[in-house]
């Protein structure tokens, strides 16, 4: 198999930000020189696929073949046993044009208590994560990662993204909301295909000890803001700007809270709020805004 060799440029094939922080982070032992497919200015691919595999190709092929260097993509959801794996590639998706997961997770509830689905044991569901690596030549590799567990109803905890707060993993007692990021981490569907992808993949690039890193970490600031939904993410996205503020107080623009709200009034202010956009989200991205 194709190996990539140490400091290679590689894209990250997606525009979700989010994703693309977590990819990064994986890569970053490895010492590869990541550039996002948004960076580039490559056109994000329609997911016409019926399949994780698919959409993944799909997305790892476009962006190597657009930009001439290998490329990482990945798709993943959630899928239920008792709605025939629904809502599967459409995970995202069922969270509407705003990206709130509080109404998918509802969703996901209303239509199993329409099959009756939480009067016995807990209903089964898994994560799957399917990354694909290609080559502007067409080459390309699949990796798959899967974790079981049930679902819970009401949702607990405020971490992760997504689906996490009514997901418990087998043998576990804590939702992937209630886990520290590290512990899901541990067990995830994405860590699972990430570890077969650097078994075939990575094999001769040893992980090489990073710097520690310095100043603002906007890219990861950016991906919570952009991502969050409720109002325990929002909560948990101020403590991230505290502990930034507290660390690299010099950086921010608006470095008094004079000045601070200042730039929060004039972020606030702006017109370009998406009207599905989630409130909390508007206020993350605000918040975010006035640090700058
Ligand atoms: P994709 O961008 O089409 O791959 O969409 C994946 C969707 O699946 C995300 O928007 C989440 O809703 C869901 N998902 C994938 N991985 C996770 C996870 O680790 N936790 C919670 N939800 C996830």
């Amino acid at each position: 198999m194709k190996q990539l060799a140490p400091g290679s440029r590689l894209v990250v094939a997606s525009h979700n930000p989010g994703k693309v922080w977590e990819i990064k982070e994986l890569i970053a032992p490895y010492g590869f020189d990541a550039v996002s497919a948004g960076d580039l200015g490559l056109a994000e691919p329609e997911e016409t696929e019926p399949t994780f595999e698919g959409n993944a190709r799909l997305k790892a092929l476009a962006a190597a073949e657009g930009s001439g260097l290998p490329a990482l993509a990945d798709d993943s959801g959630l899928e239920v046993e008792a709605l025939g794996g629904a809502p599967g590639i459409y995970s995202a998706r069922w969270a509407g044009p705003g990206k709130d997961f509080g109404l998918a997770m509802r969703r996901v509830h209303d239509a199993l208590s329409e099959k009756g689905a939480w009067n016995g044991a807990a209903p089964r569901a898994n994560f799957i994560s399917v990354l694909c690596l290609a080559w502007p030549t067409g080459e390309h590799r699949l990796f798959e990662g899967r974790v079981y567990g049930t679902l819970v109803w009401p949702t607990r905890g405020g971490n992760g993204f997504g689906y996490d707060p009514m997901f418990v993993a087998d043998g576990e007692t804590l939702t992937f909301g209630e886990m520290e990021p590290a512990s899901k981490y541990a067990i995830s569907h994405r860590t699972r295909a990430f570890e077969a992808f650097k078994r075939d993949c990575l094999e001769q690039v040893k992980p090489q000890h990073a710097a520690p890193k310095s100043g603002r970490n906007l890219e990861a600031l950016e991906a919570a803001a952009r991502n969050l939904s409720t109002q325990a993410e929002l909560a948990r996205f101020i403590s991230g700007l505290r502990e930034d503020f507290a660390r690299n107080a010099p950086e921010w623009k608006a470095a008094d809270l004079a000045a601070f709200l200042a730039a929060l009034e004039k972020a606030a202010s702006a017109a370009d709020v998406p009207d599905a956009e989630p409130r909390w989200r508007t206020l993350a991205r605000a918040l975010l805004a006035a640090s700058r």
